[in-house]
């Protein structure tokens, strides 16, 4: 069964209860992460995956609560014994980042995994892979610096997860998520390159998904801002961390 698995649903200010936002996709024996501002490895391992069964990470932008993990999740997952390569996606920017990240430490003396460094198109409906078990493609957001929202699809049951990565609302991610199981919108508040609760309610209803969790979100989350968001958008749920969502 494909699941959803939240392993943080922070924004970069810090919450003494949520970790920065990162997602995991798991169904049998592959393991799709996306993101890595925090420890990724360890939430992964709280949340239950077996470290073996990752596939591939996936990083939607260079911010630093979104990729600077990326030298940490390299050492823990050689750590624990992994030897094959490691795919990572991103467009160019956010794998420029995730190298310089990784050269900032000396690890060329150990026997670090090698990484296929895969970029994918800055574009609506970009390719980043398809195999037996997932389908995925990207579409650009809208903020500070060059970003891409995920939408991953299960060849198992069709499900869709789409995240906007951090983006104020716009008509690329809402056409990105057009029709998805669980829209994860990021609600870290509106302008300045992000979205509000109620914003991204207006997304999810534009884009006639069936269930919206927010995510990314600041402490100070104005309760009244979520209570006119369900008005909006009634299948809307704060993300929970370490939440499990079958699609
Ligand atoms: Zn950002």
């Amino acid at each position: 069964m494909p699941t959803l698995h939240l392993l943080g649903t922070g924004a970069a200010v810090t919450d003494p209860h949520r970790h920065t936002t990162m997602l995991a996709l798991t169904d049998d024996a592959s393991t799709l992460v996306i993101d890595c501002g925090g420890d990724v490895v360890q939430r992964i391992l709280q949340a239950g995956i077996d470290i073996e069964t990752i596939t591939g990470l996936f990083i939607t932008h260079e911010h630093a609560d979104h990729v600077s993990g990326f030298p940490l999740f390299m050492e823990k997952i050689w750590l624990s014994g992994r030897r094959r390569s490691i795919p990572v996606y991103g467009i160019g920017p956010a794998l420029e980042q995730a190298w310089r990240c990784l050269a900032a430490f000396n690890l060329a003396h150990h026997d670090l995994p090698t990484v296929e460094w895969k970029e994918v198109g800055h574009a609506q409906g970009a390719f980043v892979l398809s195999d037996d078990t997932w389908r995925v493609t990207v579409a650009p957001g809208s903020h500070s610096v060059p970003v891409v929202g995920v939408r991953v699809e299960s060849c198992a049951t069709n499900g869709v997860v789409v995240f906007s990565g951090d983006t104020e609302p716009c008509d690329s991610i809402v056409h990105l998520a057009r029709h998805a199981d669980i829209l994860v919108h990021e609600a870290n508040g509106s302008g300045n390159g992000h979205t509000s609760a109620l914003e991204a309610a207006h997304v999810a209803v534009t884009a006639n998904v069936k269930q919206l969790l927010l995510t990314h979100l600041p402490p100070d989350l104005d309760e009244a801002e979520l209570k006119s968001a369900r008005i909006q958008f009634p299948d809307t749920e704060l993300a929970v961390e370490l939440g499990v969502h079958n699609f």
